[in-house]
């Protein structure tokens, strides 16, 4: 298939008016089919990929439920999120050994919905003081042999995990941890000489940066300051409207620069759902407008209700230029989680996973393995 008329993402070029070839599942140099998609006056952007969102539609990956994990691989796959790695919450290792062995099988056996790339762990190895909305019984101190058992139960499919690097042992975990998978410091009360530690150490990513962790203020910069000082972490930004400030949007894409910043949803259950309570991750929410607020602490936000879609439109909305937010939605994450070699951009040879946006950014269609779908 010949996709004709748009402005194609080019990582290198910024937006450039060219024709993008598929050929099967692949992007190619040309095309033998005969079939055109018409483009014209719409953006052309690599599939997204959300490495941290916990559900959807009703759906949680920490629920454990094999059909809740297809329900949030079609939805994120209608929504141009065309590769999966849900993160799971804080929970007893039973509970993390069956949602990694659900990912497995998933994997293994699904036809249908987003494809799954990887597993993000974002507890249990985190900071009682900045558990945020993670479930307190249930932390649990960093721990590799941990990691390594749920890294086998998921057959390789963690790809992140997350730590708080002033825990006892946090640095020993790290050290090992690194060598498997890419090591996020988040939900923690580190400060900026623990966090430069922990990323010397081989830790290269910050969970959903400035949420739950400390401030970076003048005289403690803390992990915010670390990660812009270590210039292999990527940093991770909830792009929501409601969890960060558009001021402070810009000014992490100015610090960091674009190629450093993953957007994320951090997308919970009742995202796609209407007002009401839900449960999660062993606790309840309330849902109100674009808010999802813990229930008995409604100061405490939950996670956010917008998908990787909607964040790349509202980063566009607070100034980022489009081409900036799609890195930071594609390319970034991708090479995060070591799949950039078949996702995340449009150069012949990577997956024909692409999303065709119009003109006000509204997402117009999506083509998945090559078929508009
Ligand atoms: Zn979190």
């Amino acid at each position: 298939m010949r996709i004709t008329g748009g402005q194609v993402f080019d990582l290198k070029e910024g937006f450039v008016r060219r024709e993008l070839c598929l050929d099967g599942g692949s992007i190619a140099g040309a095309s033998a089919d005969g079939k055109t998609y018409d483009a014209k006056g719409c953006y052309v952007i690599p599939g997204l990929t959300d490495v941290h969102f916990h559900g959807c539609q009703g759906a949680d990956f920490s629920d454990g439920d094999p059909q809740g994990l297809q329900t949030m691989a079609d939805y994120e796959l209608r929504r141009g999120v065309t590769q999966i790695c849900p993160a799971g919450m804080t929970l007893l290792e039973d509970q993390l050994t069956k949602i990694c062995r659900m990912a497995a099988q998933h994997k293994k056996n699904s036809t249908s919905g987003a494809e799954l790339v990887g597993v993000h762990l974002e507890g249990p190895f985190l900071s009682y003081a900045k558990k945020g909305a993670q479930n307190g019984d249930w932390l649990h101190k960093p721990d590799a042999d941990m990691l390594k058992r749920l890294i086998d139960a998921s057959d390789g499919l963690v790809k992140l995990v997350t730590v708080a690097a002033e825990e006892p042992g946090a640095m020993e975990f790290i050290e090992r941890a690194r060598e498997w998978v890419t090591v996020s410091l988040g939900h923690t009360t580190a400060d900026y000489d623990t966090a430069m530690k922990a990323y010397e150490l081989g830790a290269s990513h910050a969970t959903h940066l400035f949420n739950a962790m400390p401030p970076f203020t003048h005289r403690a910069p803390g992990v915010v300051g670390a990660a812009a000082d270590s210039g292999h972490v990527r940093v991770e930004l909830i792009c929501d409207g409601v969890h960060i400030h558009p001021a402070v949007v810009r000014a992490v894409f100015k610090l960091f620069g674009a190629g450093r910043v993953v957007l994320i949803s951090d997308s919970l259950r009742c995202t796609g759902m209407p007002d009401g309570q839900y449960p999660f991750g062993g606790q309840e929410i309330v849902l109100k407008g674009n808010r999802a607020t813990l229930a008995h602490e409604p100061d405490t936000l939950a996670g956010s209700v917008t998908d990787l879609m909607g964040c790349v439109k509202t980063a566009a909305q607070f100034g980022i230029p489009l081409h900036d937010a799609v890195r930071a939605a594609a390319v970034n994450p991708a090479k995060a989680i070591g799949i950039f070699g078949r996702y995340g951009s449009l150069e012949p040879g990577k997956a024909a996973n692409v999303a065709v946006l119009d003109e006000n950014l509204e997402l117009k269609d999506v083509i998945f393995r090559g078929k508009v779908l």
